[in-house]
Order: C-alpha cells, then structure tokens, then sequence
C-alpha cells in the first residue's frame, strides 16, 4: 500500500509543480482619496480559476476596470452562466477575503458588494474580525451580512480567525495562508504570507516601520520567512510605500515612506542572509494628494530606485486593474 502512494505521489507530483506561482491582479491600488480604486488584489495559483481577494477597498469596479484591461480574461466563465463577468468572478472566483485590517481603505468593496456576493469566509486576526463584526457588519452602518454580533445576522460570511503564525488552507482553493501581525499607528494589521505548494508569495498590509512604531512586528516577519527566502521559495512581495520622502516621520500615521521602506528590505536581506536581487516588489497603498503636484507614483518610484543599489529588488508600481505573474 506505502509503494502504491510513494508511485501515486511520483506521478502527480511534476504536475502540480506545473501549477506553482502567482496571478496576481489588483482590484483597487490605492491607500485613500479615490472611491472606486482602493486595496484589494486578486491572487490565484497560475492557471487556476479560484482564488482569494488581499483586502477589499474596490471590488466591482476593479473587476471591471481589469476585464477592459484584459487582465481577467483567461478566467474561464462557464457557457450559459447568468452572471456577467464581473459577477461571476466576484461570487464564484473568489472563494474568500484575506482581510488584513478593518479600516474603511480596505473593506469598503466588501461592505456593498456584499448584498450580490456568495456566500465565503472572511479570514483575518480576531481582532480584526471583531472590528467588522461590532463596526461595520453590525445592523446600524450595514446590514449584518456575517455570522457573529448583532441579530438579525444574515450569515452570507462566515468568519474565520486565525492564529499567528499557523498556516491553513483557504477552502475552495490550493492555497495556504499564515497570518502575522504588523503594527499600523496604534491599531494591529496583518502580513498574509500565501502558499501554492512550495512558492511563497508575501501580502504586506498596512504598517508602519518598526522603529517609529516602536514594534518589533516586521523584524519578526523577517525573521519568520527568512527560511523561504533561503530556499528562494518567496517569488514576490507586496507592501505598501503610502508616501514620497518628503513626508515627515511625525506624520506617517503608521503607513511607510522610500527611506523606510528601503531600511526595511535591507534588513529583511540581512535577517534572510541571501540576496534580495531580482525579487519583485509590488509597490501598494500609494495616497493620491488633491495637491497640484506631479503623481507621487513617479516621486515614489525614483526615491526607491535611488536606493535600490544595494538591493537590485524589481519595484513595480501598484496599478488598476494591472496583472502580474510571478513563479
Ligand atoms: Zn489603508
Ligand atoms: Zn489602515
């Protein structure tokens, strides 16, 4: 019996090797300013039609903005579907949220979406369950389209708490995530660290650097993938850069700026003990100004660049509706 699964394992095992990486499709790009275009990213395992959303500012008009930019069109819709596109990615495609915490930036697309969505689970920290819960899906902001606090409870989300630093399966999905937490200017967030069979793929959300934080939260993340790194298993990271350089540190309002996030990825590197060279990373969270400035996307861009030296990291400027596949 062993011999029959050790010869069961050596045939399906170069297939699902076949199927590793990342799809990864960003909803909504942004840190604030702009209803419509707030975090939330698509991620699938590369060829495979289920998959989770990284927090959920934008939804619908993500979905949307993607399908017109192509970067959904390999997802299969069944013939003689009723849902239009976007609908069925939205209710069938994602089989769950990632939430990395409860603020409005990050679960607005969730909020009213959600009279049309299927039923899912919400994965987060109990704290952050316990802020949708009480705060938002609560009867008096919205409906409670969730399965805890107040009555009458719809039940649409079942909600699922994770411990720190155990790793799970996203059901409906090949992939497994392990939460940890981040701290974000007083309240707590979460790094999503997502598995498809040995690839890695690092979901940063909000936070702020360790030394104005006064946390040891990121240097503890570092340390906790510093084995993947190793085995270069973690194909990209994606994490948050909300402001230029100009930004002084007493108003960071615990989000990162170039510098900060550059000091960072050095010491990630360090902790890691390998080389960080050629290892994408996605730049999220950016914040729009109303002022009459050049895109701070450009200004974010070339600061990074300028200290990137030492790094040699790909950094790729979040953007709408964008499509990237990392393996
Ligand atoms: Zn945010
Ligand atoms: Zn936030």
């Amino acid at each position: 019996m062993r011999w029959l699964l050790v010869l069961i394992g050596m045939w399906v095992w170069p297939f699902s090797a076949l199927a590793g990486g990342f799809d990864v499709v960003a909803l909504g790009a942004h840190g604030g300013l702009e209803d419509g275009n707030l975090s939330a990213y698509l991620v699938r395992p590369i060829g495979e039609d289920r998959g989770v959303l990284c927090d959920a500012g934008t939804i619908f008009n993500g979905l949307e903005m993607a399908e017109r930019r192509g970067a959904v069109s390999a997802i299969a819709i069944p013939p003689g579907t009723s849902w239009t596109r976007s609908g069925y990615i939205a209710r069938e495609v994602v089989k769950g949220y990632l939430i990395s915490h409860a603020h409005l930036d990050h679960v607005a697309g969730l909020l009213v979406l959600s009279p049309d969505d299927a039923p899912k689970p919400i994965y987060a920290l109990a704290s952050t369950n316990r802020a949708i819960s009480q705060h938002l899906f609560n009867g008096a902001i919205w409906p409670n389209m969730g399965d805890r606090g107040n009555s009458p409870r719809i039940g649409l989300y079942h909600y699922r708490d994770l411990s720190i630093a155990v790793s799970i399966s996203i059901d409906g999905t090949n992939l497994r995530v392990t939460a940890y937490p981040l701290s974000h200017g007083g309240i707590a967030s979460t790094a999503f660290l997502i598995e498809n069979g040995s690839d890695a793929l690092l979901y940063l959300g909000d936070t702020g650097p360790d030394d104005i934080e006064h946390s040891h939260a990121l240097h503890a993340l570092w340390q906790a993938i510093a084995l993947r790194l190793q085995a270069h298993r973690l194909k990209a990271i994606m994490v948050e850069c909300s402001y230029d350089d100009s930004r002084p540190d007493q108003l960071l309002f615990g989000h990162l700026s170039p510098h900060w996030l550059l000091r960072e990825l050095r010491e990630m590197q360090k902790i890691g003990g390998v080389s960080l060279k050629g290892l994408p990373v996605l730049v999220t969270h950016i914040k729009p100004t109303l002022k009459a400035a050049p895109a701070p996307e450009r200004t974010i861009l070339s600061e990074l660049e300028a200290g990137n030296s030492g790094l040699g990291v790909r950094f790729v400027i979040a953007e709408q509706g964008a499509h990237w596949m990392w393996r």
